[in-house]
C-alpha cells in the first residue's frame, strides 16, 4: 500500500513538474503567432487612424489614373520585351507591376473600383491612356532604339504626372506611395538613358 501511494505521489509530482515546465517555456511557435497577430492588429489600427473620412475628387481621379498609367508602363515594356528580349524591359516591367499593385492597394483601402480589373495587356478604361498606349507601341515597333526612346518618354511623363498629383493631396499614405513611384521612375529614366546611349554609340 505504501509503495502504491509513493508511486502515485511520484507521478503527481512529475505531472506538476511537466505542467510548470510548459508554462515556463512556451513553444516558440506560440510566441511567434502571438507576436505576428499583435503586429497585424497594430497595423490595422494604424490604418484605421490614418483613414480620412473621404478623398477629394482630384485625389480619387489621381489614383484611378495612376493605377492605369503604371499598368501602361508595364504593358508597353512587356510588349517590348517580347519583341527585343532586352533585359531592361523585363526588369522595369516587373517594377511597374509592383507600382500598379501599390496603387491597387490604395484603391482597395479607400473602397474604390479598380479601373484595371480584368483588363488584358494593352487594354485601358481611360481613353487617353488607351490612345497613348497604341501610339507608344507603334513607335517602339520600329526598332530597339525607338523602344528605348519610348521608355525615356514614359518615365518622363510619369515623373511629371506624379509630381503634379503630389501637389493635389496631403493624404499621408497616398503621398508615400507616390513618392515611392517617383523614386522608381527616376531610376528607370536613368537606366533607359544609359542603355539608349550605349545602343546609340554601337550603331554609329
Ligand atoms: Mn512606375
Ligand atoms: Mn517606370
Amino acid at each position: 500500500m505504501k509503495t502504491v501511494s509513493t508511486y502515485v505521489g511520484f507521478v503527481l509530482c512529475l505531472l506538476l513538474l511537466i505542467g510548470a515546465g510548459c508554462n515556463d517555456f512556451p513553444l516558440p511557435e506560440d510566441e511567434f503567432l502571438k507576436s505576428a497577430r499583435s503586429s497585424e492588429n497594430a497595423e490595422l489600427k494604424k490604418n484605421e487612424n490614418k483613414k480620412p473620412a473621404e478623398l477629394s475628387t482630384d485625389e480619387i481621379d489621381g489614383l484611378l489614373f495612376m493605377r492605369e498609367e503604371e499598368k501602361l508602363a508595364h504593358d508597353v515594356y512587356y510588349q517590348f520585351y517580347q519583341w527585343y528580349a532586352h533585359n531592361i524591359f523585363l526588369n522595369i516591367c516587373e517594377s511597374e507591376q509592383k507600382h500598379t499593385d501599390a496603387i491597387l492597394r490604395l484603391l482597395d483601402f479607400y473602397d474604390l473600383d479598380d479601373p484595371a480589373a480584368g483588363k488584358a495587356i494593352g487594354v485601358f478604361q481611360n481613353t487617353a491612356l488607351q490612345d497613348l498606349y497604341n501610339s507608344l507601341v507603334s513607335d517602339g515597333k520600329e526598332g530597339l532604339l525607338s523602344a528605348l526612346e519610348v521608355g525615356v518618354l514614359i518615365e518622363e511623363t510619369d515623373i511629371n504626372d506624379i509630381n503634379s498629383l503630389m501637389t493635389e493631396t496631403e493624404v499621408k499614405n497616398i503621398l508615400q506611395v507616390y513618392s515611392h513611384l517617383l523614386n522608381g521612375s527616376g531610376n528607370h529614366l536613368s537606366s533607359f538613358e544609359r542603355v539608349l546611349s550605349k545602343v546609340e554609340s554601337k550603331q554609329k
